[in-house]
C-alpha cells in the first residue's frame, strides 16, 4: 500500500492518504503530551508498542462484533484504518475514580464505582477538551440521540470486554478514552470505533501491587514508561522473548528525549 500526502497531523499519530479513497494510514509517533500540551516528551519506542497493543485490541473487539476502522497493520508503526468523519467527543468509560474526576469533584482516588461512568469530552484541544453533558452534544449537533445511544451500548460492550481481558493477565481497568467516527457501509450509515485503544488512552493498574502501566508513568514523571507498556504487550502474548519487536529491543529505545518542560 503506498502512502500518500499527510492530511493530519495529531498529537501522538499522523494520517497518511492512500490509493483508496476510503482508506488512511494511521503513523504512531513516539511524542507524548500532557496537560494540554504544556507537557511534551519524546519517548522512543512508544509508537511501536501502541501500534501492537491497539491492533490486538481493535481486533479482538472486531471478532466479539465491535466494528472499529482497522483494517491491518502495516509495519512496526503503520496500520491501514478506514477512513472515517470523527465525531468531535472523547468518551471517557470510568470503572474506578482517579485523574481528573477526583479534582473536579473531590472523590477519593481509587474509589471503586458501582458502575461503569460514561463522561463526554469535546474534542478540542485549544479549549481544553472541557466535559460536557449529553445535552451539549444535541443542542449543538455534535451528534444525534440515536448515535450516542449506539454509542453507549458500543463503549458498555468494548468496557466489559476489556475489564475481563485485563484481568485474566492480571492488569485493572481503571479508565480509557474512545473515539468513534461515521462511514458509509454498504450505501447505510453506521457508526465504527476509532483512533486506538492503548497505554496512552487508558488506565492500567497491576491486579497486585497497583503499579502504573499506562500514560501516567508520564504524566506524574514515574519514569520506566517502556518497561511498563512492554509489560502490557508481554503480558496481552503480544511480544515473546525471540520476537523481533521485543521488549529488550524496545527498552534499549527507550531513551527519553525531553524537548520541552
Ligand atoms: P482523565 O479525565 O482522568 O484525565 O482521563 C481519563 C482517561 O481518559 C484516562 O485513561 C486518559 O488516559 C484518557 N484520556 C482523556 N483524555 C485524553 C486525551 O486527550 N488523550 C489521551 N491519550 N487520553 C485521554
Amino acid at each position: 500500500m503506498k502512502k500518500g500526502k499527510k492530511l493530519y497531523e495529531g498529537k501522538a499519530k499522523i494520517i497518511y492518504a492512500t490509493q483508496d479513497k476510503n482508506l488512511v494510514i494511521q503513523y504512531f509517533k513516539d511524542d507524548a503530551t500532557a496537560f494540554n500540551n504544556q507537557k511534551k516528551s519524546t519517548i522512543e519506542g512508544k509508537g511501536v508498542l501502541n501500534n501492537r497493543i491497539s491492533e490486538h485490541i481493535l481486533a479482538n473487539l472486531s471478532q466479539i462484533g465491535i466494528k472499529n476502522h482497522l483494517v491491518k497493520r502495516l509495519n512496526m508503526r503503520e496500520q491501514v484504518i478506514k477512513l472515517v468523519e470523527i465525531i468531535p467527543i472523547e468518551f471517557i468509560t470510568r470503572n474506578v475514580a482517579t485523574g481528573s474526576i477526583t479534582k473536579r469533584l473531590g472523590i477519593e482516588d481509587g474509589t471503586v464505582l458501582k458502575e461503569p461512568l460514561i463522561e463526554y469530552c469535546l474534542k478540542d484541544d485549544a479549549l481544553g477538551d472541557p466535559l460536557i453533558a449529553e445535552e451539549h452534544i444535541y443542542a449543538f449537533d455534535w451528534a444525534t440521540k440515536k448515535e450516542i445511544e449506539k454509542i453507549k451500548k458500543m463503549i458498555l460492550r468494548i468496557n466489559d470486554f476489556m475489564v475481563g481481558m485485563f484481568r485474566g493477565i492480571g492488569i485493572k481497568l481503571i479508565d480509557f478514552k474512545l473515539e468513534f467516527g461515521r462511514i458509509k457501509i454498504n450505501g447505510k450509515n453506521e457508526i465504527i470505533l476509532a483512533d486506538e485503544i492503548s497505554p496512552d488512552t487508558c488506565r492500567l493498574w497491576d491486579s497486585v501491587t497497583d503499579k502504573k502501566l499506562d500514560k501516567d508513568r508520564f504524566r506524574k514523571d514515574l519514569g520506566d514508561l517502556i518497561p511498563a507498556y512492554t509489560e502490557v504487550a508481554k503480558r496481552l502474548g503480544i511480544l515473546h522473548e525471540q520476537s523481533n519487536v521485543s521488549a529488550v529491543n524496545i527498552t534499549k529505545l527507550s531513551t527519553v528525549k525531553k524537548k520541552s518542560k
